[in-house]
């Protein structure tokens, strides 16, 4: 299949997992990390000899799928599980005793936090392969600049 950016015509479009790999490598081999992105990293794969330059790098990066790790999934059930028990133990809402009432609001403030961080953990587990895949389908035009998703 031959792809042709949509904006300029170009088929001198390189797969952005591609170029992030050869990103990955250059760092690795120099291993001096900011060092390597102040230079010029150049690009194979291109037909034309383009470079990664450190602004390509980084719009590369946000490209790049993260995905919560099973061990933060799983202390994020476990806090959530302590905060269910601490609220208990405290009073359900309108019969707190007046003494409880800071513990009350660390208990359900808590409970409230980390069921948000349990539920971004879940999403970002469960949407993983799919952001994987558009990640995977994303395309960068090195005649001018744009990505383009191909299906
Ligand atoms: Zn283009």
């Amino acid at each position: 299949m031959n792809r042709k950016c949509g904006k300029c015509g170009s088929s001198d479009l390189q797969q952005i997992e591609a170029i992030s790999n050869q990103i990955t490598q250059t760092v690795d081999a120099k291993s001096v990390g900011v060092q390597a992105f102040g230079g010029q990293i150049g690009a194979s794969g291109s037909k034309t000899t383009a470079t990664i330059t450190p602004l390509l790098a980084k719009q590369i990066k946000r490209y790049v799928p993260s995905k919560s790790s099973l061990f933060a999934f799983i202390f994020y059930i476990f806090i959530v599980l302590f905060f269910i028990a601490f609220c208990i133990s405290i009073g359900v809402p309108g019969s707190i005793p007046e003494e409880n009432v800071n513990a009350a609001m660390f208990g359900y403030g808590g409970l409230i936090i980390f069921i948000y961080l349990l539920y971004k953990s879940f999403q970002s587990r469960r949407s993983y392969e799919e952001r994987l895949k558009k990640y995977k389908n994303t395309w960068y035009c090195w005649s001018c600049g744009s990505f383009r998703i191909f299906k």
